[in-house]
């Protein structure tokens, strides 16, 4: 990492650390202690081309917790593990206009509406593959250090925070398998998915993450093929519709990309065929995004045009 190149990328990304770096809005989530504990002033933000190139400004190599940046990479090691169908019968597809910790499920079936919020991430968990709650994390956090081409680890502290207050999440974990989606002990699979929200990552790490995404599932930096080109589809898919918490809609309209950001303030967006991008700023919005990395990927789709829906 670290090639900065002189270009017009390299330029844009610094008129954005530059115009946004100053804003003070939002606040860090504090519902997990130790996330409460982020210093607000942190902003990093990387893109990571096709051909292996890597552009970076400001904290872009500062760790953080991927939280549910975690959630659309899991889903694809769902889809790799289990194949499309078993995963479509499991967890939904539909976004749901709800918070990103609602205790929704589909009537009846108690199927999750989709992966994207806790619920349906939980079930997503259960389905990667492993004999125990050891080799099924130790497989998840091996799939995640492929997506990003180098060894990601735990933060402890902040898995320990999670499960701490983690309630609200077996008590979801609980109405899932009362309803017979959910199989397996509530317990464990929560401890797996909390571990996986506490897996440190940097902004440059979401950029590369993203570009195995854009690069239909081979990083553009280690040449490893992670994914299927049919299972990145579908995993897009679902970032495009609901990656965003309840801002889908506004996203979609001003970005035009598929993207998910996490409540420790980490965005990913991915345009496909050209560059993944990844940003960090802990103060997060009313709904749970990042405040600069919104407003940066808002400048860095409008500078470059890469709408996905603009006219060619
Ligand atoms: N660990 C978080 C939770 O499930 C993830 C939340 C998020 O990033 O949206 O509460």
């Amino acid at each position: 990492t670290g090639d900065m190149g002189t270009g017009p990328m390299e330029k844009v990304l610094a008129d954005i650390h530059g115009a946004f770096q100053s804003h003070t809005s939002g606040s860090v989530a504090s519902y997990i202690p130790e996330l409460a504990t982020a210093d607000p002033d942190l902003f990093g933000l990387a893109v990571t081309t096709m051909d292996g190139l890597h552009y970076q400004v400001g904290d872009s190599q500062v760790p953080f917790t991927i939280q549910s940046v975690s959630k659309p990479f899991v889903y694809a090691l769902a889809l790799r593990d289990r194949g499309t169908d078993d995963v479509l019968a499991r967890v939904g597809v539909e976004p749901t206009g709800d918070a990103f910790n609602a205790i929704t499920l589909e009537p009846g079936s108690g199927r999750p509406l989709n992966p994207m919020v806790n619920a349906g991430a939980i079930l997503t968990s259960s389905l990667v593959l492993g004999s125990d709650t050891e080799e099924r994390f130790t497989r998840i956090l091996d799939g995640l250090s492929s997506f990003a081409g180098r060894r990601l680890t735990v933060n402890e502290r902040v898995f320990t925070s999670e499960r701490g207050t983690g309630d609200r999440n077996r008590a979801i974990g609980f109405l899932m398998r009362g309803a017979g989606a959910l199989r397996g002990s509530v317990d464990e699979i929560c401890d797996v998915y909390f571990r996986q929200c506490s897996v440190e990552v940097t902004a440059a790490d979401l950029a590369v993450m993203a570009g195995t995404l854009a690069h239909g599932g081979v990083n553009p930096r280690t040449g490893e093929r992670v994914l299927d080109e049919e299972h990145v589809n579908h995993v897009l898919t679902v970032m495009v519709t609901c990656g965003m918490y309840d801002r889908a809609g506004t996203w979609l309209f001003r970005v035009g990309l598929p993207a998910k950001s996490g409540v420790a303030g980490g965005v990913c967006a991915v345009l496909p065929g050209q560059l993944g991008i990844g940003v960090f700023s802990p103060p997060l919005d009313e709904v749970g995004n990042s405040v600069r990395g919104v407003r940066a990927c808002e400048m860095l789709a409008s500078r470059f045009a890469l709408h996905l829906l603009a006219p060619q």
